[in-house]
Formats: C-alpha cells, structure tokens, sequence
C-alpha cells in the first residue's frame, strides 16, 4: 500500500500519506531514524513506482475519505527513506496538485543543491528540511551521509531553494545528547536558521525508537541551553519535546506512568492535564510530586514544561 491515512499530524491537520520510496532507500542513515538502518544509502534517484500506481492509490483513498466525511488537508510525501530519491519527483508532485489538495513533503535536503530537486519541491505546498547541524563532524555522526555528499552543498542548497520556493518552508532539527545539544551547537544552528529564515522551525528530541540504542534525548540542563537559546534567538522556533500521548493508557499506577514517561521525554503541561483526566486522577499527583523534588518545571514561552529530575540517573 502506497497510501495510507488520513491521519492526524501535528503539523499538518489531517494528512493522506504516501510511502512512494521503499525501505530503505535513502541519502542518509541517521542514527535516530525510526525505520531503521539504511539498507541502501544511494544519491541517484531511480524509479521506484509508475506514478500513474500512485496517483491511482491516491484518488482512491481521498474517494474514500470524501465517502466516510473525512477531510484531507494535505497529501504528504512521507516515505520510508529519501522522497528526492524519486526519478518521477516532478511528474509525481504535478500529479497530485490536480487533486486540489495542498501537497507536503517532508526531506532530508540532502540532494537540494540539484537544480531538479528544486524544480520539483517548487511545485509543492509545504516543504519541510532537514538541517540537524551546522558542523561536518557532528553531521557524520548524526545523519551518516552517503560518501559523495557534502554538508556545505547541503545547507548552499536550502538557502537556494529558499530563494525560489513559493509555499511555506519549514526546517527540522533532531537534538541528541553529547553531540548537538550544546550552547555552541544551537548558536551555530540559529545563525544559519536566522539567515534562512523559514516558516517555523521544529526542534525535536528522539522520543521513539530509533535507529542506534545509544541515541538518548538531551539532559535537563541541555533542555534548559536549547530553550534559553531559541527563545531569545528564533521567534519561529517551536520545540516538539514531547510526542503526543493521545494513545496513553495507565497501568494503573498513574505516578509510575507519568514518571516512565518524563524518564524519556518532558510533557507539556496541557498533554499532562490530559494524560490525568483520561486516566481519572486529578493535578495533587503532580503537586505531590513536584513537592518531593521528583520531578520540576522549565517556563518555555507561554508554555510549562514538566521533566523528571532523575532524567539521567535512569538512562546510565
Ligand atoms: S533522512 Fe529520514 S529516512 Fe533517511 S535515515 Fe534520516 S530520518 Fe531516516
């Protein structure tokens, strides 16, 4: 199945997704990648399926969600590798505009510096890059680029594109502890992002599972530089610290759950609110913990951040 959905994105209201690369077919192999290794790390793009398959697949499932009430706010581009990786790029984007449906892709920017690669995110809606680091040796150690790649291509490339592209142009910034999550590191990064100056620029921490087990989110201290940094250096920065809990069931032992949960990830204090009252148990839990100094609060803009205080005590 090529498309899949719609489902509900944080970004992008409801999405129809398309798995147009298949696994795993990508210029990157990053060690937080939720699908895995890369199996094949390539940079020339080839055909994977006959864009008339995809765009079939496409109408079927927007016929399908016109018939059940759902509407589709983008068609995204979401695969399970590289989507420039695509011979067909351009033809396939041309293809889904007619459907009248904002079209979204979500790159790695790896391949931007090609002028066909920029032709065909041009025709899209919403474009959303990847730029995880500013510095060649942490850009090896994060994203694992295939050999013939060069990070300074790579961010030439965005700024170009930047220049040309119509639609709204979102950045994507993984943070992993012990390589880009120092003062240095998010400078270098708000620089760059202050030059580029895109739509909004997501900061995410890994909270599934990713590619390498030693991957970890950044401490709490860490936590507190990277806010600090991008609260006073980048307006349109906005941090996806937490994953979204929709699906959270308690054990039964709502101070273990919440405390399983902040061991990996800070909560917003509105998913904790949530989390709670799905659960039938009321904010005291909170107090009582916050009064035993098991767990503390960072101010983030006009939001409160909920982290435990025993962060990295549990991931030695
Ligand atoms: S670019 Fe995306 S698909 Fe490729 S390895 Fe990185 S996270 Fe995975």
């Amino acid at each position: 199945m090529i498309a899949f959905g719609p489902v509900p994105s944080r970004r992008l209201g409801y999405s129809l997704g398309i798995n147009h690369i298949p696994p795993k077919h990508c210029s990157y192999s990053c060690v937080y990648c939720q699908v895995g290794r890369t199996t094949q790390l390539e940079t020339k793009p080839q055909v994977f399926y006959p864009v008339e398959l995809i765009l079939a697949e496409v109408e079927q499932k927007i016929h399908e969600s016109s018939k059940a009430g759902r509407a589709i706010d983008f068609l995204s581009l979401v695969p399970d590798g590289e989507p420039t990786l695509d011979k067909n790029l351009y033809q396939l984007i041309k293809g889904l505009s007619t459907f009248r449906i904002p079209v979204a892709v979500i790159s790695n920017a790896s391949l931007l510096d090609r002028d066909e690669v920029q032709e065909a995110l041009c025709l899209a809606d919403w474009v959303s890059l990847k730029v995880d680091t500013l510095n060649d040796s942490d850009w090896h150690r994060i994203d694992r680029p295939h050999g013939s790649l060069s990070l300074s291509s790579v961010l030439t490339g965005i700024l170009a594109f930047r220049k040309q592209f119509q639609g709204e142009l979102v950045t994507e910034t993984m943070i992993i502890s012990g390589i880009n999550d120092d003062k240095q590191s998010m400078l270098q990064l708000t620089n760059y992002l202050q030059e580029l100056q895109p739509f909004k620029s997501y900061l995410s921490i890994p909270v599934r599972p990713p590619a390498e087990s030693w991957v970890k989110a950044p401490d709490n201290e860490s936590i507190r530089i990277i806010l600090d940094v991008i609260q006073q250096e980048l307006p349109f920065a906005e941090v996806l610290f937490d994953q979204e809990n929709a699906d959270f069931e308690s054990t039964g032992n709502m101070v273990d759950d919440i405390l399983a949960i902040l061991a990996v990830h800070p909560i917003y204090e509105n998913a904790l609110r949530s989390m709670l009252k799905k659960a039938g148990a009321d904010w005291s839990i909170i107090e009582g913990l916050l009064k035993a100094g098991t767990i503390s609060t960072i101010q983030y803009r006009d939001k409160l951040f909920f982290i435990s205080n025993f962060h990295n005590k549990k991931e030695i």
